[in-house]
């Protein structure tokens, strides 16, 4: 029996709704739904992997996903910066277990994070 679909192959698929923001032929770029920043863009690889550490054995995949993140950063106009954080597991505050990158910029960051 195959697995239901997580959220976010769900989008991906287009089965739920999103606001999709850079789009290529292996990643997909979405407005998080409870944004954090006034920029807050969920970049995320195509195929389903549960955490990013998964894609260090896809690097094309991998820089892929860092272009696009870096080509959204640029259409949001984050000229002044940006960070992009990634949750991994349960300590890491991982709460969707398909990897993403979170894109956050338009306000002065915190550091160190929560
Ligand atoms: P994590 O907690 O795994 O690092 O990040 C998951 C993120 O996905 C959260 O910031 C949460 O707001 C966002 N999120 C969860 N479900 C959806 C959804 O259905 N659509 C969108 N656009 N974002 C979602
Ligand atoms: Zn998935």
């Amino acid at each position: 029996m195959r697995a239901p679909m997580c959220s976010f192959c769900r989008i991906v698929e287009g089965i739920l709704p999103a606001a999709r923001v850079g789009e290529t032929a292996h990643s997909l770029a979405i407005r998080d739904i409870d944004p954090h920043a006034p920029t807050h863009v969920l970049v995320l690889p195509k195929r389903h992997l549960q955490h990013i550490a998964e894609l260090v054995e896809e690097p094309e995949e991998l820089a892929d996903l860092f272009r696009l993140a870096a080509d959204v950063a640029a259409d949001e106009g984050l000229e002044r910066g940006y960070r992009i954080v990634t949750n991994t597991g349960s300590e890491g505050g991982q709460t969707v277990y398909h990897a993403h990158l979170h894109l956050f910029g338009g306000r002065r960051m915190v550091w160190p994070p929560g």
